[in-house]
């Protein structure tokens, strides 16, 4: 079973963007209800200054991170939500 959205106080890792260094952040999840440890995050870089970031043209920096072998096997046909811009266009660009 699946668990959807963030988890209060999870230790998601620290992610950086590779074009600014600023910290990424966290948008939404997806877990393993069997073992919380096994999830898949979807982050945005929120900076507006990245060299990455284009308003006009709905791109900034995004990433997917799996937790695990385990977790990717489990995820990686499972689309993220993504309330910022349409999913369908996230994924396109970034997978
Ligand atoms: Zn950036």
């Amino acid at each position: 079973m699946i668990l959807g959205g963030l988890k209060k106080n999870f230790p998601y890792p620290e992610k950086f963007c590779p074009y600014c260094n600023k910290p990424l952040i966290a948008i939404n999840a997806i877990h393993s209800a069997e073992n919380l440890h096994n999830f898949k995050v979807l982050y945005f870089d929120n900076n507006i200054d990245c060299p990455a970031y284009d308003e006009g043209a709905r791109l900034a920096y995004a990433r997917i991170y799996y937790s695990s072998q385990e977790a990717y096997n489990a995820f990686y046909n499972v689309e993220i939500p993504v309330q910022r811009w349409s999913q369908e266009y996230l994924y396109s660009i970034y997978k």
